[in-house]
């Protein structure tokens, strides 16, 4: 079984059950802020170099594997709750981009 990911922004609150991350502890960014990437984990993620990155991708890979259920939270998106009429997003926020590369991954690793 896999579990689920979904993105939060960072006035929504996680589900019960599911392991809250956050993108800024991730090692993907620069200055603790979720707008910018580091220069080593820019293009596709077989190219990235960064050692904190990659293993930080590869546990939320495990995990969903393991059948836990994720919410990634962004420091970028006030909200990412549909019913909110004024929610701010970021339109260039990576959280959906990073979630597709965890599904991903976890296909591929799932199958081997
Ligand atoms: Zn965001």
């Amino acid at each position: 079984m896999v579990g689920k990911i979904r993105h939060i922004g960072k006035e929504d609150s996680k589900a019960k059950y599911s392991r809250y991350k956050r993108l800024v502890n991730s090692g993907i960014f620069r200055d603790k802020k979720t707008t910018q990437k580091v220069i080593d984990c820019k293009g596709d993620f077989i190219s990235w170099t960064n050692k904190q990155a990659k293993e930080w991708m590869m546990a939320r890979v495990k995990e969903l594997n393991d059948d836990r259920d994720i919410d990634i939270s962004c420091d970028c998106c006030t909200t990412t709750d549909e019913n909110i009429l004024d929610k701010v997003t970021n339109q260039n926020c990576f959280a959906t981009e990073i979630i597709e590369i965890i599904r991903a991954l976890s296909i591929e690793n799932s199958i081997n």
